[in-house]
């Protein structure tokens, strides 16, 4: 059992597609461990993209993730981390497979609905910079 971080980004709350976002995972086996709403300062989001502080879009993403509410969420199920990836698509909806969550709602490269953790490594990051413990359930 593996568990990753997901987000809906404030696009996709914006566009009113939380719910399907969250059906496409539990449609594919995976489990929702956490759940919940809130709202980063740009700060925060600084602190949660660190990792990308030195790329030419760090400023314009981090603006982006707190300009509204996001979903956040803890999935589990085997190789969850992989799994979400599949079903978000590529960062860039223009090279997304069809059928996954960037290809059907995501405007650009920035505004593409959905985060998901890339190794366990920044899911041990992100999954406790938003839940504690006795949240994951
Ligand atoms: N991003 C962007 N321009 C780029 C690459 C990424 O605005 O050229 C944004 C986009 O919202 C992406 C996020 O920065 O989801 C994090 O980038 P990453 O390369 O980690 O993509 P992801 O893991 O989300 O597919
Ligand atoms: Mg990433």
């Amino acid at each position: 059992m593996e568990q990753t971080l997901s987000i809906v980004k404030p696009d996709g709350v914006k566009k009113n597609i939380m719910g399907e976002v969250i059906a496409r995972f539990e449609r594919n086996g995976l489990r929702i461990a956490a759940l919940k709403m809130l709202k980063l300062s740009k700060e925060d989001a600084k602190n949660f993209y660190i990792v990308h502080k030195d790329k030419p879009f760090y400023n314009s993403l981090t603006d982006f993730m707190s300009e509204g509410p996001i979903v956040v969420m803890a999935i589990e199920g085997e190789n969850a981390i992989s799994r979400v990836r599949d079903i978000m698509g590529a960062t860039n909806p223009k090279n997304a497979a069809p059928g996954t969550i960037r290809a059907d709602f995501a405007s650009d490269i920035e505004h593409n609905i959905v985060h998901g953790s890339d190794s366990q490594a920044s899911a041990s990051y992100e999954i406790p910079f938003f839940f504690s413990s006795l949240e994951i359930l």
